[in-house]
């Protein structure tokens, strides 16, 4: 399966946005975004560019592909869905990214990162319903169960993430039993729930021309 393999936090400083792609680290004062903050990555990063309208919705797009590490194909496949569901296209969006298997292990607390996250799941650590689930897009349903296999509960990377998860922040429409390492799916993540600095309407814009 592909996916990006280069550096992390080059991503975040072109984006300028903290990305929480390396797990600890993120949150820690070696975050080089903290210490190099509206300074895209080059050798002419410091300089300020103008950018155009389509330069400002090509940015949200990427920003958004790389905070979910989604790759072009599913993020416009994603996009298309929208368009067809009910509702404002671009909050559609970021529930169908929201309600990904490896999201919902990062968000969770069962893992430090998406990227541990989509690990953890392509490991067969996860159940889903009492099912073994490998693949890190599986979008989850209201009720469902999500839990870290009894075997797989003394990893210390996931014990680890379980301990500094209310630190990160468990999102609200989990409910999460970390002495279970059970995660049941109360209800469908709304936009409110997100709050990181994106304006999903720019991608839309883009994708609609
Ligand atoms: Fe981004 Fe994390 Fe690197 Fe900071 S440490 S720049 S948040 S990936």
């Amino acid at each position: 399966m592909a996916r990006y393999t280069g550096p992390s936090c080059k991503l975040c400083r072109r984006e300028n946005m903290k990305l929480y792609l390396k797990g600890e680290r993120c949150y820690k004062e070696k975050c080089s975004f903290e210490k190099r903050p509206n300074q895209a990555p080059g050798q002419h990063g410091k300089q300020q560019k103008k950018i155009s309208d389509y330069g400002v919705q090509l940015r949200e797009k990427q920003k958004v592909k790389r905070l979910y590490g989604v790759l072009e194909a599913q993020f416009r496949r994603y996009f298309d869905i929208a368009t067809r569901a009910t509702g404002i296209t671009g909050e559609i969006l970021i529930q169908i990214l929201e309600r990904r298997l490896d999201n919902v292990i990062y968000r969770a607390g069962f893992a430090g990162s998406r990227k541990e996250a989509r690990q953890i799941v392509r490991h067969n650590h996860v159940t889903v319903d009492g099912r073994k689930v490998n693949i890190p897009s599986f979008s989850v349903k209201p009720n469902q169960v999500v839990r870290i296999v009894e075997a797989s509960r003394k990893i210390p990377r996931i014990v680890d993430s379980v301990e500094t998860a209310d630190g990160r922040g468990i999102a609200e429409w989990l409910s999460v039993n970390k002495q279970a390492f059970e995660a049941t799916v109360s209800r469908l993540p709304e936009r409110s729930d997100v709050n990181y600095e994106i304006q999903e309407s720019l991608i839309v814009e883009l994708y609609s021309k």
